[in-house]
């Protein structure tokens, strides 16, 4: 093998440069560990999928983009996959459990110490994809994961501008060989992304923080319109609409008791993205354009919130659900603009059924 490249000689962009080695020494101390960044999320988990090489995978739902690129693994080199719940005597030396927590498109939450010990026990990695709970939310090496992913491109990023994947490995000993993988793989993150990643984390703490508390707010008010025991009109509006809101703030067996492990592993806050299950897809194709403080779109992350109709990206999911990523508005005007759209779409599907109700 080749020495390690030193990160401090920059001699070409493909190996290291400038902003991105600033970029990860400012990520290795806030994610607690080694840290490389890759062209996007996606480039990052086949660049970890390149470098353990593992004959089986253990992952459940979560982002559909992960299963595409094991789908690649299983093509060149018969990657198998197993369902996140499999026994842990499935497992063999060397294999990935893969852990979304908390999950696209959900927002909900599990338990990274329980997985990282099923791992464990049988001489497996535990990967996890912290990407919807940043630093500051929450730190998955606390509870024995060897690898965090994230799609920087979300969080980390913030604003909505950069394309970007990072890579925290509990063993530095990996560090060498796994830059050397990122030159012949060639996801090597571009210059300018360093640069605004850079800019990015100076604020990332503050940002997400507030919106995960944002996110929190408004997911206790819609949830005590949907079950309190108020009549009011927004009460109305909401039950008419409104089947369920996921979110890990809401998981209450989880957050029960002193040794929650719920409470240990998000001791910050519950993260910025939840989830509304409708009443019918109808309700839940409507609902985006009603709005006027949340922009119909897919991603997450940024600084402005999003809402998403999460079917059009992803055909796998409930076509009755949206999904929200919450900004640093107030959360206040998010509510009352989510509550007043749950109105308009009830008028309008209410009226829609009388109307069909006539030529049928
Ligand atoms: C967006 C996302 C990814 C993929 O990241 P890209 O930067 O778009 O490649 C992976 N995991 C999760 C949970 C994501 O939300």
């Amino acid at each position: 093998m080749q020495a390690p490249l030193d990160a401090t000689q920059h001699i070409y962009s493909r190996h290291t440069n400038p902003s991105g080695s600033r970029f990860e020494a400012i990520l290795s101390s806030l994610l607690h560990a080694p840290t490389l960044t890759y062209a996007s999320g996606l480039s990052a988990l086949h660049a970890i999928l390149t470098y353990l090489n593992p004959r089986h995978v253990a992952i459940g739902d979560g982002y559909h983009g992960s299963h595409g690129v094991i789908a690649l693994h299983t093509r060149l080199a018969g990657t198998k996959t197993l369902p996140l719940e499999c026994d842990a005597s499935e497992l063999e030396k060397g294999d990935i459990v893969l852990l979304e927590t908390p999950v696209n498109p959900t927002g909900l939450a599990f338990n990274i110490e329980k997985y990282a010990k099923k791992a464990h026990e049988r001489g497996a990695y535990l990967v996890v994809d912290s990407t919807f709970a940043p630093p500051g939310l929450q730190d998955p090496f606390l509870h024995g994961a060897d690898v965090v992913m994230h799609s920087g491109t979300k969080y980390l990023g913030g604003h909505s501008d950069m394309l970007c994947g990072v890579l925290a490995v509990k063993r530095a000993e990996w560090v060498p060989q796994m830059i050397q993988d990122r030159v012949f793989l060639g996801n090597m993150m571009g210059g300018l992304e360093g640069w605004l990643g850079v800019r990015s984390v100076r604020s990332l703490e503050v940002r997400v923080q507030r919106q995960s508390s944002n996110a929190e707010h408004i997911v206790r008010s819609l949830d005590n319109l949907l079950h309190g025991k108020g009549g009011g009109g927004e009460e109305e509006d909401t039950r008419a609409v409104l089947e369920r809101i996921e979110h890990a703030s809401l998981q209450k067996d989880d957050l029960e008791g002193p040794d929650s492990w719920l409470r240990k592993q998000m001791p910050n806050g519950f993260g910025p993205v939840f989830s509304l299950r409708m009443k019918d897809q109808e309700i839940a194709r409507r609902l985006p354009s009603k709005l006027r403080f949340f922009h119909h779109a897919t991603s997450l992350g940024g600084v402005e919130s999003l809402i998403e109709w999460r079917t059009l990206t992803d055909a796998t999911i409930d076509r009755r659900l949206l999904r929200i990523s919450v900004g640093l508005e107030s959360w206040e005007d998010l509510k009352g603009d989510l509550v007043r759209g749950f109105g308009e779409v009830r008028k309008e599907v209410e009226q829609l059924a009388k109307s069909n109700g006539k030529s049928a």
